[in-house]
């Protein structure tokens, strides 16, 4: 298949790069002039996007996503399939969507779970929203990327998907943190802490599968001085995501408002930057009640 891809960053490069190992024609561009080993480069965004039957992006946010838009859809042949795998606002997906269908193209939101280990290796999570011939045409650059793409609805709902999921991850890692914190005050050891909650109701991914105190449960980025992982900007960025959601669709989420205040706190007021989300815990651990 020929294929553009626009925005060769932290993710998007090796993405790019297993499409083009897999036998795809890929042609990249981005801003920072990246080169990616079999990927080759164009000058521009529509020299990129022109004649692909699929054209990539993976990108900051939804403001760059729409001028990249603007640049891409217009090079873009009728029946060809915009891509977009960056996390973005639900609604510039929409509009971004909107835009592709009335020049005769169509639009997927493809939102990403996995991380960067997940693009390096092929196994990243694509929640998707668009139409289903699209999503038919995309199946198999996802089943390259990714080990999973779950179809979500109409534009947007990817997009959708992702915020909620990760509205989720941000308040059950936060209160696994604090409830660590709790433990230790009341001095219960936090392997029998572990050892009771990962087996009882108030078990959660961010307790069993990526354990916020060292040295408990399987290895996480808490045994690795908190170097991400999933950087705590990164949480703060999809909270404040699903809050302009929550905003614009009139959702009432108390836990995710002040989930994202805290990850707000901590990023910009605290020592946040730069380390896991899940280095919330030591946030607690030197705190006080009220
Ligand atoms: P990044 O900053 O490393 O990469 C973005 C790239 O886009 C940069 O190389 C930048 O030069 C390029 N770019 C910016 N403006 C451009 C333009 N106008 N035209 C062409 N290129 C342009 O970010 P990343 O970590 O690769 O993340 C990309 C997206 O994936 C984000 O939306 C992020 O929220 C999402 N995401 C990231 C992770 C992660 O762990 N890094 C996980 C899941 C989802």
């Amino acid at each position: 298949m020929k294929i553009g891809f626009i925005g060769l960053g932290n993710m998007g490069a090796p993405m790019a790069a297993n499409l083009a190992k897999a036998g795809h024609d890929v042609t990249g561009f981005d801003t920072a002039g990246v080169s990616v080993d079999g990927v080759a480069q164009a000058g521009s965004a529509e020299a990129a996007a022109s004649g692909a039957e699929v054209v990539i992006t993976m990108l900051p946010n939804g403001a760059i996503l729409r001028v990249v838009a603007d640049q891409v859809i217009p090079a873009m042949h009728r029946g060809a399939v915009l891509l977009d795998c960056s996390t973005v606002d639900v609604e510039s997906a929409r509009a971004v969507a909107e835009q592709a269908q009335a020049a005769g193209c169509a639009a997927l939101d493809a939102p990403v779970s996995g991380g960067i280990g997940g693009a390096q290796a092929g196994t990243l999570t694509f929640m998707v929203g668009g139409p289903d011939a699209a999503f038919d045409t995309a199946k198999p650059l996802f089943d390259i990327m990714g080990q999973k793409a779950v179809h979500c609805g109409p534009s947007g709902n990817g997009q959708a998907a992702k915020i909620c999921n990760n509205m989720i991850l941000g308040a059950t890692m936060i209160v696994t943190c604090e409830a660590f914190a709790l433990a230790d005050k009341l001095g219960l050891d936090r392997q029998k802490m572990f050892d009771v909650v990962s087996t009882s109701s108030g078990y959660s991914w961010s307790m069993n599968a990526y354990c916020p105190a060292p040295g408990v449960g399987p290895t996480s980025p808490a045994d690795n001085d908190y170097k991400p992982g999933f950087a705590a900007e990164l949480m703060l960025k999809d909270l404040r995501l699903a809050m302009q959601a929550a905003e614009a669709a009139d959702a009432d989420t108390p836990i995710g408002e002040a989930a994202m205040k805290l990850y707000e706190q901590f990023v910009e007021n605290e020592d946040g930057l730069g380390r896991d989300f899940s280095a919330m815990l030591p946030r607690f651990e030197t705190r006080g009640h009220g």
